[in-house]
Order: C-alpha cells, then structure tokens, then sequence
C-alpha cells in the first residue's frame, strides 16, 4: 500500500517514514503543501498522511481541494494536542481520522489500517479471499489453512488484489504500490512476483486480463 506522508517537521517524517516503511507499506515524504498537490495529481495513493500547518499550502486547504475535485483518497490528519478546531474542521471537510501529536507509531500504523479497511468496505482486520487468509497488521499469510511464506512484495501485491476483488489493475498501477520515489524497478518485476505467487497458491489465484491488467475474480 503506498501512502503520502505531507509533514514539515523532519523529526516526525523521520520517524513516521521509518516506521511505516518498516511496517511493508510505501511512503513518499513530502515536506509542503504544494509539492503534496503535485504529488497527489500524479499518483494515485491509498492514503494520505496530512499535517495541517504545511508551508506553501496549508492541510486544510489541500483537503478542500482534494475531496472538490472528487478524490476520494483516505486522509488521516496528524495533529497537534491543541488544535481541536482544526481536528473537527478537518473531519467536516473529508478526513477520514486524525491522530495527536505526539503518537505512537504503533498506533499510527493500526489507524491507518483501520481507515484503509473501512475504504475496501471491510469490517474485519483479516483480509479472506477462499481459502486464503491475510493479516495486514503481521504479514502473514494462510492458505488451506497452513502458513505460507512470502517475500514484502508478493505479500504486498497480494494484499492490494485481495483487498479489492473483481477490480482490474494495470502493471503501472500495481508497480505504482509496490515502490516508492527514488526505489530502483527492474522493467517486469510485477510479471516476477505474480509469477511467484501462482506457483504458491495456484495459477489460477490471478487473473490476467489480457491488454488490461491483473486481478483476483470475487469469489463465487
Ligand atoms: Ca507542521
């Protein structure tokens, strides 16, 4: 899952950068509000990140913007214990969360889960497609009912095509969720990793829609 992380203060995109990074997601870090514009017009996110005080352009304002111009993309707002107005204005105008500064990473990284969950229309933390089961919060995966080992790009491929079954993504946009700004991509590293991922859970786990891309058909 790839998220925007629009924060000035360095030593809290450090650490949210970090942390969330080791936790399997991808993050770009970006430090104000009109290079977060630019980085949402270009790429297509699973979630943002928004610290309200940016430079150059504020959250509020790029939140107002965003859900104008119909993008739905979930926002959690990362604020300062003082602010309660601008929690709830930030709520009213589309956030979808927020979390006070100072926090817990730990915390951060499960309301954002819980905020992508509720995006994919999902009540339960564990992601089930047949007989295979997901844990976004440990990364573990269970088909037929025993563990099955995978590599942070099978498992996050597999996460984003189980999230949303029958939903056909192009190559672009599943390389689009697996690497970050500046992260080297060989020219097929999908086509690998799908590669991989049948020969564990079966060739006919994913679909390829020839000319269009890839998914994983809603189970009967
Ligand atoms: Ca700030």
């Amino acid at each position: 899952m790839r998220l925007l992380l629009a924060e000035d203060d360095r030593m809290i995109g450090d650490s949210v950068h970090q942390g969330l990074c080791q936790d399997g997601f991808v993050v770009d870090w970006v430090r104000d509000g009109l290079e977060a514009e630019l980085a949402l017009e270009t790429i297509e996110y699973d979630g943002l990140l928004l610290d309200l005080g940016l430079p150059r352009k504020d959250g509020i304002a790029i939140l107002k913007a965003l859900r104008a111009r119909g993008d739905t993309v979930p926002v959690l707002i990362l604020t300062a214990r003082d602010a309660v107005a601008n929690r709830i204005e930030g709520l009213d105008q589309g956030a979808d969360d927020y979390i006070v500064k100072p926090f817990d990473l730990d915390e951060l990284t499960a309301r954002i889960r819980a905020v992508l969950r509720r995006r994919s229309g999902r009540a339960q933390a564990i992601i089930q497609y047949g007989a295979l089961m997901l844990d976004p919060s440990t990364h573990q995966a269970i088909f037929n009912s025993k563990p099955v080992a995978l590599s942070r790009y099978e498992f996050a491929l597999l996460e984003v095509l189980a999230s949303r079954p029958g939903l056909v993504f192009s190559r672009d946009q599943l390389e689009q969720k697996l690497y970050g700004w500046g992260q080297e991509t060989e020219s097929n590293t999908v086509e690998v990793y799908i590669h991989k991922l049948r020969k564990k859970f079966g060739v006919g786990i994913i679909r390829n829609i020839h000319g269009v891309g890839y998914t994983m058909t809603k189970p009967a």
